[in-house]
């Protein structure tokens, strides 16, 4: 039988031994492949590394023509050696001529040999390199060698990410470990910051990759695994999400992966292979981690990225670390990756340290994005694989304005970015100026301009803007980001340290917006065909008074002695608004009984966000104190586009006529009641559509503290009177031209508005 001559184990061996010998980076590789030859009974065996160019270059054979070493190169995707850096799958033939991917070099005199294995060399799932060994004979190997060529391309991936092999890259090219990535992802959080890459949870370095004694190592893995499954049995059973932030479903995943035949046998086969055991959770990760990259089946994806954390979790175990998160040291200008994280987490970082954020996960409306935006800090999610192409300490740039990342950016590309920075500070600088001037236009109309808020870390922005107020505190935020249902003093806590801050600037606490997108990690999830379309918001409050009641509590409590504004979402008929006012209005009459101190003055608003509410205007801007347009929602519903779903999200324009004409309505009919109206969805912030809805009556907007400063400044140049005769026109107008957004942006030109 043919097979690995003295096992695998004597290979590692030996391998480690060439690996310590103090020879030049060149000389070992060359020992390595003729040892790998010569333990698997090949003719042939190569090395081809990953070069920045996305190529793979020959590094050294024992077998093929020598001359062929740093000549050979395969371009990306070409023959066998790019067919398995592209696919990361192991490639097994016995006449691998007749394969149709087969590119035949005749430099290498590689026609002679028929039977071929290649393996991809991988680390944390990216690719490397590929390593080769080849026969004359045609024959099939068996799944003991091509395991064996796999643990030991992961030695050699090692080897390479060590830096061992820098200095054998072509002349003005560099290996692709090292090559600049431009990465594209989806905008997070506005901003441009260029710093070094922290990763949130660091790689574990596994500093023993070799075994001495394999059946001690099986014995170990055994026993991390049954630790593992104790822990998670525990954290199930104690309902603790707060250590680790994790979703109970997310455990419940944990623990049926943690008792998967296939993957604990995988991990058994691997050290038998001579791996000690954290080398051996290691690689079968790594391969995890490359399948997950090219898998587009979101359900399977998801799976493997829970085997992904899972083999994290082992790996931690085996090596005596904590689980959890074990913060790197901050440098000065640290950019933070992560696959995933939660908000509170990112809070627990020196904020003054942060440059950046670049997440493998995390949609714009994520928690963790809506964090990053309050504390400013530029963000980019779903950059594919970031935790595996970004090592820490690399030059890392997050450009949040375009939702791209560069890693290890080249010296222009690196300035250009510096340029991009110092740009966007002069600009804000010249915003920051405008603070003192007072938010009026042209011809002397005054706006009403508040920020939106829902953490505590917000209300710096108060002062900073000086913005009248907040016109939306999003009271869902302290729900999303604690680690259990806040209690009522919490909640008060809360709110009543909000309105300190606010030092008597108005500011309107929204009740409970969850629901939909907006899931809290420790309440039971409800599943739903259509969440946005679902139990959310003022229906949750309605159906479960309690919830409702102790916040409207929290906010009284909060509120005594002072002017309170409390606004519900979501309403959708003017018959929710009075039952939630029943509610409101007794929690103020019960206060009155107990003798409680309660709120001077109580202003009750509401969202207008669902369409129904557009028919009964006269009613609602009757019965309730002020409306606030949540744009956001209503133009989803409007238009029956997912705001989440990116094909659809941006398909329909707020500038075009029927959004229009429908704002339009709103704000005549708010007027004829003497109902307060303002804007609290992000189409309030945004220069040029704000000027529309200024154009169509709305004098009061309340936008992201980001926004404050480009809508001031455009406001300050508006002759409202000559904007509302060329909107009226426009409007009566429309030829059928879905948008007016071109019109407008003519008009601002032509202003000479700051759009
Ligand atoms: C809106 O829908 O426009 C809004 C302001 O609320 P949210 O974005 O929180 O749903
Ligand atoms: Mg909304």
């Amino acid at each position: 039988m043919r097979g690995a001559l003295g096992g695998p184990g004597v290979l590692l061996r030996r391998l480690r031994e060439v690996m310590a010998a103090p020879v030049s980076p060149q000389e070992r590789l060359d020992r390595l492949v003729v040892l790998i030859a010569g333990n698997l009974v090949a003719e042939v065996c190569s090395v081809y590394v990953l070069l920045e160019d996305g190529s793979l270059e020959l590094y050294a054979t024992e077998g093929l023509n020598r001359e062929a070493v740093h000549l050979t190169r395969m371009r990306a995707g070409e023959g066998l050696v790019g067919l398995i850096a592209s696919e990361a799958e192991p490639v097994a033939l016995s006449d691998a001529q007749s394969h149709p991917a087969f590119s035949y070099r005749p430099e290498t005199g590689e026609e002679i040999y028929h039977s071929f294995l290649g393996v991809p060399i991988l680390r944390g799932g990216a690719v490397m390199g590929v390593l080769v060994i080849q026969n004359r004979a045609s024959r099939l190997y068996n799944e003991e060698e091509v395991e064996t060529l796999q643990t030991t391309a992961m030695i050699m991936a090692e080897m390479i990410a060590a830096g061992g092999l820098k200095s054998l890259a072509p002349p003005g090219s560099m290996i692709g470990l090292d090559r600049p990535i431009h990465g594209v992802g989806v905008k997070l959080a506005d901003g441009v910051g260029l710093g070094y890459a922290v990763l949130h949870e660091p790689r574990v370095a596994i500093t023993n990759l070799i075994a001495e004694n394999p059946a001690r190592e099986v014995k170990r893995l055994e026993a991390a695994i049954a630790e593992m499954r104790t822990a998670i049995d525990e954290l199930i059973e104690r309902g603790d999400v707060a250590h680790t932030g994790e979703h109970r479903d997310v455990l419940e995943t944990f623990r049926m992966f943690a008792h998967d035949q296939g993957w604990l046998r995988r991990m058994r086969e691997v050290v038998m292979t001579g791996l000690t055991a954290e080398a051996a959770v290691e690689r079968v990760q790594s391969d995890t981690r490359a399948k997950m990259l090219r898998q587009t089946d979101p359900y399977l994806r998801e799976r493997l990225h829970d085997l992904d954390d899972l083999a994290n979790r082992l790996l931690r175990t085996l090596m005596g670390k904590a689980n959890g998160v074990a913060h790197e040291k901050l440098p000065e200008n640290a950019i933070l990756i992560a696959r995933s994280m939660g908000p509170a987490a990112l809070l627990d970082y020196d904020r003054a340290r942060l440059r950046g954020l670049i997440l493998e996960e995390g949609g714009p409306t994520s928690h963790i994005a809506i964090v990053a935006r309050a504390l400013g800090i530029p963000a980019v999610g779903e950059v594919v694989n970031a935790t595996a192409l970004i090592q820490s300490g690399d030059a890392v740039i997050v450009d949040g304005q375009a939702g791209e990342v560069q890693i290890r950016p080249q010296p222009d590309v690196e300035n250009a970015y510096k340029d991009k920075a110092r740009l966007r500070a002069r600009k804000q600088e010249q915003y920051r100026k405008l603070k003192d001037l007072p938010a009026v236009t042209k011809d002397g109309l005054e706006i009403n301009l508040q920020i939106n808020a829902g953490l505590l870390v917000d209300m710096h922005s108060l002062d900073e803007t000086a913005a009248a107020g907040i016109g939306l505190f999003r009271t869902e935020l302290q729900f999303m980001v604690a680690q259990h249902m806040p209690t009522t003093t919490e909640q008060q806590s809360l709110y009543g340290a909000v309105l300190k801050a606010a030092q008597g600037r108005p500011v309107v606490f929204r009740t409970l917006d969850i629901g939909g997108d907006k899931v809290l990690p420790y309440m039971e999830r409800v599943e739903e065909e259509n969440p946005a379309l679902g139990w959310r918001a003022i229906r949750i409050g309605l159906d479960k008074p309690r919830l409702l009641r102790g916040q409207i509590r929290a906010m009284l409590r909060a509120g005594a002695g002072q002017d309170m504004r409390i606004m519900l979402p979501m309403v959708a008929t003017v018959d929710e608004f009075l039952r939630a006012r029943f509610i409101v209005r007794r929690e103020l009459a019960m206060m009155e009984k107990q003798e409680r101190p309660a709120p001077t003055n109580l202003e009750l608003g509401v969202m207008v966000e669902v369409p129904s509410l557009l028919f009964e205007l006269a009613e609602i801007s009757r019965e309730a104190d002020f409306l606030s347009i949540g744009t956001n929602d209503l133009m989803q519903f409007l238009f029956a586009a997912d705001r989440e779903n990116r094909r659809v999200s941006e398909r329909f324009d707020p500038l075009c006529v029927a959004a229009l004409r429908a704002l339009r309505t709103i704000v005549e009919a708010a007027g004829e009641a003497g109902c307060p109206v303002s804007v609290c969805g992000e189409m309030g912030g945004k220069p040029l559509e704000t000027m529309a809805l200024i154009g169509l009556g709305y004098r009061s907007f309340s936008m992201s503290a980001a926004s404050f400063g480009p809508v001031k400044a455009m406001l300050r140049a508006l002759d409202v009177r000559k904007l509302r005769e060329r909107m009226d026109w426009m409007l009566a107008s429309s030829d059928g031209a879905s948008s007016l957004r071109s019109q407008l942006s003519a008009l601002a030109t032509e202003l000479k508005v700051p759009v």
